[in-house]
């Protein structure tokens, strides 16, 4: 799950072989009504022989919200089980995996609507993708802003993409950092971090942010 940022971590834990960290603590700090959610979570990595200073970062490997990566297999028309590669690896993983794991289900590009204007069965959505691609780029960026790519599978229905082509479109999912809140001194096996959840709304559709939310 995680791994601290730190010039001074002797463990055999780092960014490519991260450990999988248990959550101690999840304590709601912002008061009720308001309109920020503050949390403070303490994550145990007691056993993993990382060592943290002040000043660190804690890199922090999160999973993508299931019922998104669910919406996402509908569309596609898949089970979750075909076999897809991702960037410069030679060994296949399931799709299912991949996009809980490994790829952003946000941020989709300009890119990813020029991919589908061969993908689209129906005449009158091609129509509505191509008055898209006309838009001014800032307009595009602006339209494009407001959406996941599991709002652009929705927005074109007939769209026939196979699971290789739609994960060939995304971006890794990268890790988020948190600044270490707490002392080594007093807590040598827990870091205590202080996150402001990430929550808004576009086009009338709760979003999360994928690692504030993902503590639990
Ligand atoms: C060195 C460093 C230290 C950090 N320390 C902390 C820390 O201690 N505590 C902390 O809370 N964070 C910290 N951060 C930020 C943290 O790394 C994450 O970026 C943050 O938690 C959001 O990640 P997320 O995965 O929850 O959101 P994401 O899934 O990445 O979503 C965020 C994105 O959602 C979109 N978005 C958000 N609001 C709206 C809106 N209203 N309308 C449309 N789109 C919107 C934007 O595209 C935004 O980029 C730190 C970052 C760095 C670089």
């Amino acid at each position: 799950m995680s791994l601290p940022e730190s010039n001074s971590n002797p463990s055999n834990f780092n960014k490519d072989n991260p450990f999988r960290a248990r959550l101690q603590e999840n304590r709601l700090l912002s008061k009720p009504g308001s309109a920020k959610e503050t949390r403070h979570f303490v994550v145990d990595i007691a056993g993993s022989g990382m060592q943290y200073t002040c000043g660190d970062s804690l890199g922090v490997y999160p999973s993508n919200p299931p019922a998104e990566v669910g919406e996402i297999l509908q569309a596609l028309r898949c089970s979750g089980s075909e076999p897809v590669l991702l960037p410069k690896s030679e060994q296949a993983i399931a799709l299912h995996e991949a996009l809980t794991h490994r790829v952003a289900l946000s941020g989709p590009t300009r890119k990813f609507l020029l991919a589908l204007q061969d993908k689209l069965a129906d005449a009158k959505e091609l129509k509505a993708l191509n008055e898209l691609l006309d838009l001014p780029s800032d307009a595009l960026r602006e339209w494009l802003e407001q959406r996941h790519f599991i709002d652009i599978l929705h927005a074109f229905p007939s769209t026939v993409i196979s699971p290789q082509e739609f994960i060939d479109q995304t971006r890794k999912l990268v890790p988020r950092l948190y600044s270490i809140a707490s002392s080594p001194i007093v807590y040598p096996e827990c870091i205590h971090l202080t996150v402001a959840v990430v929550r808004y709304e576009t086009l009338g559709r709760q979003r999360v942010g994928v690692c504030s939310t993902f503590f639990g």
